[in-house]
């Protein structure tokens, strides 16, 4: 039920082009993933999604589970049918926000104890509810229960926190029923070589359909990120889909596709979208300025978006000014198509063997940003 083809590769860099089958079809890669936190990608409507010509979506465990309850998820027929998106989902673990937002987390062998940011109530999760869990979602692709650490990390804690991570990847495996959903290991061990190398190695003995990478875009800076993406390329298995989390700067993408990155998810082109901070192939506008007010060009010219194709940067200001919903809604879908799109013509590029042309030309464009990105609520 689940395959993944490597159709083109290109022979400067380690970028390659595949198609994944899931249970809900078949999704092209590269491929970036809009975030859809509580069962809907913020402001934005599953129909727009397609129009967009986004593949997959994410759903957040920790959220879904406190709210409404995987159990209410389950009896609606699953996620694509509780949320009315019938093509594939990926799930995240829940380890993530259990780590970052969540209060007073106790952190065991077993798993962790914590108390719900929603309304306090003590909770625990464990390797084996993170699967339960997302079995009753019902998403396409599931992930094992990790342990991140933030950055800066010591050495030690690290190490705790990754040999945990491969403990409970174990667990994670032994737990999941297969079928209809593929179980996705996740690679820790913060920024240090021998660690992530380690656990690499030690995920691709337990054999996953495929292997993300955990940890990243938390602090920092980007060669740090790409040293760690260049380790690892060789180290992970060649013919499984290859997932960065949380990673959705532009220049991010296009630097680690190059570094044989497959997917990717991150909640910036909406969360900044709302911001009104818009993402074009120079580099960020922020729609708020004045000089925007009488300018009736579109955000980017040429970009095949709805709000690009109907409205002016004039227009899509005042809305931001006054307050209207509207604002948000273009913005986010702005960005989505930005991001989506560019995947797209990376794998056009790599199909075409132009890739090494595409990075340069997009490095040379895209400008850097400190803005961050980390998982919805992160
Ligand atoms: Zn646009």
């Amino acid at each position: 039920m689940f395959e993944f083809k490597i159709i083109a590769e290109c022979p400067r860099t380690r970028a390659r082009a595949g198609e994944f089958t899931t249970p809900h079809g078949v999704v092209e890669t590269p491929l970036f993933m809009p975030v859809g936190t509580q069962a809907t990608v913020k402001a934005i409507s599953p129909r727009e999604l397609e129009e967009i010509g986004a593949g997959m979506i994410l759903g957040n465990t920790y959220h879904l589970h406190l709210r409404p309850g995987s159990e209410i998820i389950r009896d609606a027929g699953g996620l694509h049918s509780f949320m009315g998106w019938h093509h594939p989902i990926l799930t995240d673990s829940g380890g993530f926000q259990v780590f970052s937002l969540s209060s007073l987390r106790k952190v065991t062998g077993e798993g962790v104890e914590f108390r719900s940011h929603i309304d306090g109530s003590k909770r625990f999760m464990t390797p084996e509810t993170s699967i339960d869990i997302q079995r009753d979602l019902g998403a396409d692709i599931v992930m094992c229960f990790d342990e991140c650490v933030s950055l800066p990390v010591e050495e030690e804690a690290s190490r705790l926190a990754m040999e945990r991570t491969l403990k409970w990847a174990e667990r994670c495996a032994m737990r999941h029923s297969g079928g209809n959903q593929a179980l996705f290991g996740i690679v820790q061990g913060a920024l240090f070589e021998d660690q992530r190398i380690e656990c690499s190695l030690h995920l691709a003995g337990i054999g996953f359909p495929g292997y993300a990478i955990g940890g990243l875009s938390v602090g920092e800076s980007h060669d740090e990120m790409y040293r760690i993406l260049d380790i690892l390329e060789p180290v992970l298995p060649r013919a499984k889909p290859r997932y960065l989390m949380g990673v959705g700067l532009p220049e991010n993408l296009v630097e680690s596709v190059a570094r044989g990155i497959d997917m990717f998810d991150c909640v910036l082109p909406t969360r900044n979208g709302r911001n009104g901070s818009l993402l074009t192939p120079t580099g960020r506008l922020n729609i708020k300025n004045a000089e925007y007010k009488d300018d009736f060009s579109p955000i980017v010219d040429g970009c095949g978006c709805y709000a690009c194709q109907n409205f002016t940067r004039a227009y899509i200001r005042h809305l931001y000014i006054s307050g209207e919903i509207l604002a948000a809604r273009l913005c986010s879908l702005h960005n989505l198509h930005f991001l989506v799109n560019l995947m797209k013509e990376a794998r056009r590029a790599i199909i075409g063997g132009e890739f090494q042309e595409f990075l340069e030309r997009t490095r040379g464009s895209l400008s850097p940003s400190i803005l961050g990105c980390q998982t919805e609520g992160g």
